[in-house]
């Protein structure tokens, strides 16, 4: 059996992030990591290789910068097999659509039984590339699972609604999306570390992917079908009003400030 795991390359959210002059994240500003919740895909795939009795590779794939290869290299850390680094600067500014359409194009080459994403990368947060790529491949998809399991060409999800769970059940070839619910994802181990070293990762560029010419034409900034106008820093918090109790009188005027802002 062979998973592909997308794994997504985001700024560090403790760090100093910001935007380019062209209006795109920042990818060169500081170092980044592995999209968190792009970890709890990588953990899933490597259940499912733990828990099988035949042999299942896992390869890391992810589309974005030479830094890029950070997130494969935790995610082969963690226990994947191999990876796949899809690295072109025209891909530079790409929007959702045109993301998605490289990385089918990476999957229909690679050909696996199943796809394996996060349900968001903590970056972009919009959580439609596994839609988008099952549309594109003409497979099912199964999104937002806080579980899964495979079995016998078949994998199921749980997804936690407000109200109710529900089951979703896709045959393979399929892609799916898990949440942060699916499982604490693993830390790699020393030996984990240095057996990193050795798996293969692939370099490819976007000549070495079957993309029709309808969607070449739609990668880079130029060709995205949206623009960010404009990027402003959110302004700093304001400090919160202080109520001192010197008198007796601070109970009634907490309770005043919360009347005021309809908090009781
Ligand atoms: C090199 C590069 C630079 C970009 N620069 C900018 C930019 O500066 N500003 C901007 O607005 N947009 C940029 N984009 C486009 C934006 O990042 C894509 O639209 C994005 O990949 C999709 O949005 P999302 O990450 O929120 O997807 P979601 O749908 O939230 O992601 C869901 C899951 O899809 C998978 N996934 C998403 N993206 C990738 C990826 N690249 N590789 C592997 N798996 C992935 C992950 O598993 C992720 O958890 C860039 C894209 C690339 C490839």
């Amino acid at each position: 059996m062979k998973i592909v795991t997308l794994v997504k390359y985001v700024p560090d959210a403790t760090g100093d992030r910001g935007f380019a002059d062209d209006g795109t994240v920042d990818r060169e500003r500081e170092d980044g990591l592995l999209s968190e919740l792009d970890e709890y895909a990588v953990e899933q795939a490597l259940q499912i290789a733990d828990d099988s009795d035949e042999e299942v590779e896992v390869i890391a794939v992810t589309l974005g910068p030479d830094d890029a290869a950070d997130a494969i290299k935790r995610a082969l850390q963690m226990g994947a097999s191999g990876g796949v680094h899809i690295n072109d600067d025209s891909v530079h500014g790409s929007d959702a659509p045109a993301t998605s359409a490289i990385l089918a194009a990476a999957v229909r080459k690679l050909a696996p039984d199943l796809v394996i994403a996060g349900m968001a990368s903590t970056d972009g947060t919009m959580g439609v590339l596994p839609a988008m790529i099952s549309e594109r491949l003409g497979w099912p998809a199964a999104t937002l699972g806080a579980t899964l399991s495979v079995d016998a060409g078949t994998a199921t999800i749980r997804r936690d609604g407000d109200i109710a769970s529900q089951t979703v059940e896709v045959s393979l070839p399929a892609i799916v999306s898990v949440t942060d619910q699916s499982g604490e994802a693993r830390y790699p181990s020393m030996k984990g570390i240095l057996a990193a070293k050795k798996k293969p990762v692939d370099e490819w560029q976007l000549d070495d992917l079957d993309l029709d010419a309808e969607s070449a034409a739609t990668v880079g900034l130029d060709n995205a079908w949206s623009t960010v106008l404009d990027t402003s820093p959110r302004p700093p918090k304001e400090a919160g009003r202080q109520i001192t109790d010197e008198d007796g009188s601070g109970a009634a005027a907490l309770a005043d400030f919360l009347v005021s802002g309809k908090y009781i």
